[in-house]
């Protein structure tokens, strides 16, 4: 179903995503409406497939982020801090920041930190992001930041985050990064099962990717939960340069 979402203006390409039900919530949808994907995936932006955006990485389909705001919507409430791991195309780190800047004058601001270990990328997302008045006033004001750094380590800088995604399958479910969730909080992460690569996973038993979802309740237990089978470039070392 999500595959067949695709299409010819950004409006038409999210309405599609609504009707298919992968978008169920109205402020989801209202918060990418107001993101041009023209503005971070120039060669075919209303497509619902992944696109390259160069240093071997993609801008993910619209109904991987449609999912990762969903499942995060809870968390995504005008003042709350998001942090973007693996933020690419700066894509949904603007969507993010749609969903929790309040309106202007309000006392609680909310903020998103995009972390990417690519230099050149971090610099990509600053400038699709400065393509639209509004992305050049969430960067201006701070409510939205990209930062170089190994997004496997979080950003303590600015934790405790009420909701953290990452956009690159991690090899384990880090610990840090629940760590700096607040209580109440949520990460949502895409992680390779412990089988993959093996012959198990040839055979098609247990390998692959799957987002998890972790939730750190009110009380600080934390709840872990398998959700949905993916595909997503790794969380790795920085490329040498
Ligand atoms: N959400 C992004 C996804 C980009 S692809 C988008 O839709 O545009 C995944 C990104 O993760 C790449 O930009 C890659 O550079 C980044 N990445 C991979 N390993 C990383 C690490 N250890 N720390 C930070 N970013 C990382």
């Amino acid at each position: 179903m999500a595959w067949r979402c695709s299409g010819s203006t950004n409006t038409e390409l999210i309405e599609n995503l609504f009707k298919a039900e992968v978008i169920k919530n109205e402020r989801v949808k209202e918060a990418m409406l107001g993101v041009d994907r023209a503005h971070y995936a120039p060669s075919r932006p209303y497509s619902d497939s992944p696109q390259p955006i160069g240093h071997g990485a993609t801008i993910s389909a619209p109904h991987m982020h449609s999912h990762a705001c969903e499942y995060l919507i809870d968390h995504l409430q005008p003042g709350s801090r998001v942090l973007d791991i693996g933020s690419g195309s700066g894509y949904l780190t603007h969507v993010l920041a749609n969903l929790v800047t309040a309106r202007p004058g309000s006392a609680t601001p909310g903020q998103v930190i995009g972390i990417d270990h690519i230099p050149e990328l971090v610099e990509l997302a600053r400038s699709n992001m400065n393509k639209s008045e509004d992305g050049r006033q969430l960067q201006d004001s701070g409510q939205v930041k990209f930062i170089t750094g190994d997004g496997r380590l979080g950003w303590k800088e600015n934790a405790p985050y009420d909701a953290i995604h990452v956009g690159a399958a991690a090899e384990e479910l880090h610990p840090v990064l629940i760590e700096q969730l607040r209580a109440p909080g949520r990460l949502f992460i895409p992680v390779e099962s412990e089988n993959s690569g093996t012959s198990l996973s040839s055979l098609g038993f247990g390998g692959g990717q799957y987002i998890w979802v972790v939730d750190k309740k009110a009380d600080g237990s934390v709840h872990k939960e398998k959700v949905f089978q993916v595909s997503y470039v790794p969380l790795t070392d920085a490329p040498r340069s």
